[in-house]
């Protein structure tokens, strides 16, 4: 386990634009703010999405495109530092026109047609990501 302690500090709440990326806007904004660790919300819609799915096996992940339009129930995602450089990690819970949800892990490739987010920011030391041989995954080091 590795945790670190953290007190709530600035909390932005904002709207992105119509055409974002969703991954790479809120990521833009963080890095803007040199915001390196902080817990993300957010919920609208999307235009299309792409979300991945991490196949354990295989340590590699499968992605998934939607062509449609989307509700984004939830987006829930933490800010940390990899490479030096602010990350979020994303997952999104998302429905279709029947009501159907269904979601993964926030990728590159998906378009916002409205979207309303907070960021809070989180004051601790910072968390670092690395690569994890028993995962594949780039996590929190001790
Ligand atoms: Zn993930």
């Amino acid at each position: 386990m590795v945790v670190k302690p953290a007190k709530a500090g600035e909390v932005f709440v904002g709207r992105l634009a119509h055409g974002d990326d969703l991954l790479d806007s809120l990521t833009a904004f963080c890095a803007s703010k040199k915001i390196t660790l902080a817990w993300v919300q957010a919920l609208g819609a999307v235009q299309k999405a792409r979300v991945g799915y991490y196949d354990q096996n295989n340590k590699k992940y499968e992605f998934i495109d939607y062509d449609r339009h989307l509700e984004i129930l939830n987006l829930t995602g933490n800010v940390s530092v990899r490479d030096g450089k602010p990350m979020l990690h994303a997952h999104v819970t998302l429905a279709d026109d029947r009501g159907n949800a269904f979601g993964g892990h926030l990728a590159q490739g998906t378009v916002v047609f409205a979207c309303e987010f907070c960021v809070q920011v989180l004051d601790g030391s910072e968390l670092v990501r690395e690569m994890e041989t028993q995962t594949g995954l780039p996590l929190w080091r001790a």
